[in-house]
């Protein structure tokens, strides 16, 4: 069983796949990591974000055991791991990867942005999670006031706007919503909610 959920930076897409995973007894992997991870690794190298070469190097000898880097975590590593995103032999380095973890027994939840459209087409349940720019700029700001972090809700808002932009505009694989995959607006619903609706989803499916 593969559960693919996409969506934008914010949306609550990462908590619903660890709640599902942890419900289900399923692998859960973030591919926002992966991206991340390359990010990292072309910087450590003192390489462009853009250089091709080094972006793809690095994707080819990512190691998973380094996801767990705190420094993955974050808005100025989210940026970088968009523009290494757009590189289309990045994506195509990393596609294995997750197509492996997705095939592993009982089942997997994997989230991010191409999904349900590029990595898994076949998932046998794909959501696209959603909320207002708005209100993700909310979320992500009352985490970091969480945190002490002293960032402005301006510009919290002006980055998940750019980022949307960015990834939705990337000519290979940009984020979208699968034609089959079930839109999972979370504006207004908090993350039981949203875990209710998507565990009903699942019996569905089970039970056709
Ligand atoms: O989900 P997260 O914010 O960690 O993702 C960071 C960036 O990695 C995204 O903004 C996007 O550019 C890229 N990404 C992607 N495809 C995925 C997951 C993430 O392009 N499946």
């Amino acid at each position: 069983m593969i559960i693919a959920i996409d969506g934008p930076a914010a949306s609550g897409k990462g908590t619903l796949a660890k709640r599902l995973a942890d419900h289900l007894g399923y692998a859960c992997l973030d591919t926002g990591l992966l991206y991340r991870a390359v990010a990292r690794d072309v910087a450590l190298r003192g390489f462009r974000l853009e250089d091709t070469w080094a972006a793809v190097s690095a994707a080819r000898g990512l190691v998973p055991a380094s996801f767990d880097d705190p420094a993955l975590r974050g808005t100025a590593a989210g940026d970088a791991a968009s523009i290494v995103a757009k590189i289309p032999a990045v994506r195509a380095a990393l596609l294995a990867y997750q197509r492996d973890f997705a095939a592993q027994p009982p089942g997997a939840v994997l989230d991010g942005r191409d999904i349900g459209t590029v990595v898994c087409p076949n998932a046998d349940v794909k959501i696209f999670v959603t909320a207002s720019p708005e209100i993700r700029a909310r979320r992500r700001f009352a985490e970091f006031e969480a945190r002490g972090a002293g960032v402005a809700y301006e510009t919290v808002l002006a980055d998940i706007l750019a980022r949307d932009a960015r990834d939705a505009g990337r000519a290979d694989a940009p984020m979208a919503k699968a034609a089959d995959a079930m839109l999972l607006d979370t504006s207004n619903l908090g993350i039981e909610a949203a875990f209710d609706a998507v565990v009903g989803l699942i019996k569905r499916k089970i039970s056709h």
